[in-house]
């Protein structure tokens, strides 16, 4: 069957009892056994919750693992991950990443002795170079965020594996639609239910999907063990913006296409990144990871200063000033003042993320509107 048909109808059978067509919402925290010791398939919420589990096989399914575990943000699920190492192990994560991601490494997992280091992941090399006996983990997000940076996922996992680290790969940014890191020999897939999978700005989640099952089981340990488990009722939401993922992102991304290009040939922009555009230095990767599309973020520098790109994102009116993204309404971002404030100011500058730049998730909104509305954004914050 085809991905957007698995979509609907994988972990989605119909009620046995009632055969509603979609997936009760089970809110009970407990489950009655019939003998005391002999536990059922559920006992209570935290391990199991029939509408967590419809969930986690669609999801297992559309990225191609042995299972998923679904949590109560995409936090929590990163956390989980790095939960399993112990005192004395390094990640070595790419320099292109989350900037709650970058937080949890260098400020709550060094508490407990683990080390972190961040390279270029857009460089094989660079990683290779970086990684030290006790690196345990790879940990990488293709495209990258803010800079849209595109990692090669088959040879790092290559590299990881000789190494004896695993590759775990935030897929938030492109979607199990457009890449599915599992296939590519990762070890571990992260995203943010947040953002494209809910699709609508109205849940938060994590979700981790796992290609074999003794590491699926030592993570469902860790998940158990911790407890930030995904509620019912946001299983039930990420279950529903499942069914019509492959839709808004396929649309999402030609729009994100024709607006890039349409950036790319502004005055006002010192340049874009968006790796559907030739130019893009990882473009070619891109082509061959992603299935057929390249994403519905978009970042790029204003000409100017931090003060500029600071007008300019409060000066659009479809694009709402927030952070998150993947969702239906479009949004706009700086990240030096908002989703990477958490990064230290010279890690920022390290990494190339500018004062000028600007960060677009691109929603379901009729192209034309959107590039007026940038247009107009660019006349008001000149
Ligand atoms: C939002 C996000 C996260 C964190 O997810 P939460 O649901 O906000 O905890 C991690 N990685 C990426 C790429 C994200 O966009």
């Amino acid at each position: 069957m085809q991905f957007r048909t698995r979509a609907i109808h994988v972990g989605q059978d119909p009620c046995p009892q009632t055969g509603a067509v979609v997936q009760p919402l089970h809110l009970a925290s407990t489950f009655c056994q019939h003998e005391a010791g002999v536990w059922r398939e559920f006992d209570y919420s935290r391990s199991g919750n029939p509408t967590r589990k419809a969930l986690e096989t669609t999801i297992a399914n559309l990225e191609g693992g042995a299972g998923a575990l679904a949590f109560a943000s995409g936090m929590a699920a990163i956390h989980c991950v790095t939960a399993m190492l112990k005192s004395g192990d390094h990640v070595l994560a790419g320099s292109d990443i989350y900037g709650g991601a970058y937080r949890l490494f260098h400020k709550i997992m060094n508490r407990a002795g683990v080390t972190v280091t961040l390279a270029d992941s857009t460089s094989v090399d660079a990683m290779a170079a970086a990684i030290t006996p006790a690196t345990k983990l790879l940990w990488v997000e293709s495209p990258g965020n803010p800079l849209l940076s595109v990692c090669d996922y088959a040879a790092l996992a290559k590299l990881a594996h000789s190494r004896g680290a695993l590759l775990g790969c935030d897929n938030t940014f492109a979607t199990p639609v457009l890449t599915r890191p599992l296939e590519l020999g990762a070890d571990i897939v992260m995203h943010s239910a947040t953002k494209f999978i809910g699709g609508h700005s109205d849940v938060l989640g994590g979700l981790l999907a796992v290609r074999e099952k003794p590491l699926l089981d030592e993570l469902y340990f860790v998940q158990n063990a911790t407890g930030a488990v995904m509620g019912p009722l946001e299983s039930y939401l990420c279950s529903r913006g499942v069914k019509t993922l492959e839709l808004r992102v396929r649309e999402q991304c030609r729009t994100a296409q024709s607006l890039a290009e349409w950036l790319a040939g502004r005055p006002e922009v010192e340049r874009v990144y968006y790796p559907g555009l030739d130019t893009h230095p990882g473009h070619a990767i891109a082509a061959r990871q992603m299935d057929g599309a390249f994403g519905a973020m978009i970042s790029f520098e204003v000409k100017g200063d931090f003060a500029r790109a600071k007008k300019f994102c409060e000066s659009t009116e479809l694009f709402k000033l927030a952070v998150s993204l993947g969702a239906v309404e479009s949004l706009i971002e700086q990240p030096a003042s908002m989703s990477h404030a958490s990064y230290d100011a010279a890690d920022r500058k390290k990494h190339g993320i500018a004062d000028g730049l600007i960060r677009l998730s691109v929603g379901l909104e009729a192209l034309e509107d959107l590039r007026d509305d940038l247009e107009g954004a660019m006349s008001k914050s000149r």
